[in-house]
């Protein structure tokens, strides 16, 4: 595995990778690796030979200088996690080398208006604009997401298909603890109280997904209930539990053939989100979170 921290040493590593024939794969992160991260390795690792990761915290997503400051971060570890589940190249650029006299940013419309956007201004922005840098430095095939993010892959896929990034997005299933917590960097910062009052956001989910099998459809109903069962964990605070289509991250009254009900509540001061997809297959509506 190599490391590198300049985007002309990526450029070049990646141009020989393709000279090789190999497709190229690529995983963005912000570091502290955990299994939700590896998991987007072996994803990418079945759909292209030479496999890119990014390790970057990245200043302009962050609406909360504490969140950016108190971020975990541990890039030796980082990289031997990297090393061990078959990463070829990894770019961790320090700041200087990604956002010298920046003046141009990547927003978005319409997807961001509702959920994390509407709770992390800027956020998003942030976002879009890092990826697209990294997209253009790597130059990937396939760049590979979680769905934990859900809001951020969504408008990822959207983003790629508006400017005509000539690569494919891929969305993999979010990977959790045994008892169910979805796997975040910031798991850390939660202590024993919050890390057992937190599993109120999956004890939420599986509700909902129980009255989606019984038959109900109201959004009003369904958010009502999960709103009901996060309090039983007494989240410091909850930002919000929605349900929107996936198509376009619009509320939406109504379950429909996709759609996503999404959670963000704090413990202490650690913000978590975690979501589900809802799938309407042959008449059956599945959940898959
Ligand atoms: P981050 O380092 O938190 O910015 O995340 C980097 C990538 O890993 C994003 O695509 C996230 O959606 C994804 N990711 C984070 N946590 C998980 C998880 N528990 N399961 C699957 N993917 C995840």
């Amino acid at each position: 595995m190599q490391t590198v921290r300049t985007i002309e040493e990526v450029r070049s590593i990646v141009r020989s990778a393709r000279l090789d024939g190999k497709g190229i794969g690529f995983v963005p992160t912000m570091g502290y690796l955990h299994r939700g991260h590896t998991s987007l390795v072996e994803h990418s690792k079945k759909l292209s030979g030479f496999q890119v990761m990014s390790i970057f915290v990245n200043r302009i997503q962050f609406n909360d200088a504490g969140d950016f400051s108190r971020y975990p971060r541990d890039l030796e570890r980082d990289l031997a996690v990297a090393r061990d589940c078959g990463v070829d190249l990894v770019f961790a650029p320090g700041d200087d080398e990604m956002y010298r006299d920046r003046r141009t940013f990547v927003d978005m419309e319409l997807l961001t208006d509702h959920l994390c956007g509407a709770h992390r201004p800027g956020h998003f922005r942030g976002v879009f604009t890092v990826v697209s840098k990294l997209f253009n430095i790597v130059l990937p095939d396939v760049a590979v997401f979680g769905q934990k993010d859900i809001q951020q892959a969504v408008s990822l896929e959207k983003m790629v298909m508006d400017l005509d990034f000539p690569l494919k997005i891929v969305i993999a299933p979010t990977v959790r603890e045994e008892d169910g917590l979805a796997m975040s960097s910031r798991n850390k910062h939660l202590d024993p109280d919050e890390r057992r009052r937190s599993l109120c956001i999956i004890r939420s989910l599986r509700m909902a997904e129980g009255m989606i099998a019984s038959g109900e459809r109201s959004a009003r109903k369904i958010l009502s209930e999960v709103k009901k069962e996060l309090s039983t964990g007494r989240p410091d605070k909850i930002d919000y539990a929605s349900l929107v289509r996936y198509s376009d991250l619009q509320p939406a009254d109504e379950i429909s053939e996709r759609s996503v009900l999404a959670v963000a509540a704090f413990f202490g001061p650690t913000r978590l989100i975690d979501n589900m997809i809802v799938e309407e297959r042959e008449g059956k509506f599945s959940c898959v979170y």
